[in-house]
């Protein structure tokens, strides 16, 4: 029997260590602010800015909510995030994607300045990460490490495979696996072979973006599997690009979706908010 990597519990464990830093920083006299942009009203943005809302709450972090127009020019976007960046009482700044066709969405992360840049998608955190500097790293890449970590498995001289070669996923988490020492091969849609370069694979992270396409004929025995996908099936039931039944029995590790890589994503969001105070 597979451990079942909980990332409820470690993502609770995170808010709760945060909570008390942000208390302490309260009784020395800060506020920690997040601005959150919303552009439209798309149901799935609305439920994950509620979330970030509500951690925002929990945690003690004061959180702006800025609820803009579907119509909103792409200038006035970046007006509005223009002004929070010269807001000493706001900390970090947020923009839930997708945004509507009309707005360059690299232009808006770019707007954001790289010191309130809590999701870690700036080109400038994204080039601190791949040359060892410090600066904000994107949020499910941060909780991948931290499930990992936090669950006593070791990265460095590990052989991990990751399937994806996304921005926000299989590039960030291919850097953090370097960083952690780890032997590190990146597959995506043209690697030839696919199963012959992931049963080398210690730790197999999955980005793949495809409901259950891992089976156990990808996995070796005894491998750590880390599932980012995240899908609802035809029951509505929420499932991930790992096959959970068929995988488990042969791995020593894995996380299960819900309940794995996705709450790990607040938590660390939090706590890329909190480390904005430095
Ligand atoms: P994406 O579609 O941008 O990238 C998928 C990657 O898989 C691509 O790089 C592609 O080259 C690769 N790929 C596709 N088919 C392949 C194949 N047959 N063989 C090998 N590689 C192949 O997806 P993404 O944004 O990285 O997200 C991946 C999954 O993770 C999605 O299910 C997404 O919903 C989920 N996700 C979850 C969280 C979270 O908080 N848990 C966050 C982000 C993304």
């Amino acid at each position: 029997m597979a451990f079942i990597i909980d990332g409820k519990k470690i993502s609770n464990e995170i808010k709760d260590e945060l909570k008390e830093k942000v208390a302490e920083y309260k009784q020395a006299g800060k506020e920690i602010t997040l601005a959150v942009i919303q552009v439209g009203h798309d149901p799935a943005s609305t439920v994950y800015v509620g979330n970030k809302k509500k951690a925002c709450e929990y945690i003690g972090i004061h959180s702006l909510a800025y609820e803009l127009e579907e119509t909103v020019t792409q200038q006035e976007l970046l007006d509005l995030i223009q002004s929070l960046n010269k807001r000493d009482d706001v900390n970090g700044i947020l923009v839930q994607l997708p945004l509507p066709k009309h707005i360059d969405e690299d232009l808006v992360i770019q707007t954001i300045s790289p010191e309130k840049d809590v999701d870690g998608f700036h080109p400038q955190s994204v080039g601190a990460l791949s040359i060892g500097q410090e600066g904000f790293v994107s949020c499910t890449p941060a909780g991948i490490i931290q499930l990992l970590k936090r669950s006593n498995i070791e990265i460095a001289g590990k052989e991990c495979v990751v399937i994806g070669r996304s921005n926000i996923v299989g590039k960030p988490i291919s850097l953090l696996l370097l960083r952690e020492n780890g032997t590190v091969t990146i597959c995506h849609s043209r690697t030839k072979d696919l199963k012959e370069v992931t049963r080398r694979a210690d730790i197999l992270v999955v980005a793949i973006g495809k409901p259950k396409f891992i089976t156990k004929e990808y996995v070796k025995e005894g491998a750590v599997v880390i599932d980012v996908g995240i899908h609802r099936n035809e029951n509505n039931k929420l499932c991930g690009d790992v096959d959970f039944e068929d995988v488990e029995p042969v791995v020593s590790a894995i996380t299960p979706v819900p309940g794995g890589v996705g709450p790990m994503t607040i938590a660390m969001l939090m706590y890329n908010c909190v480390n904005a105070v430095k």
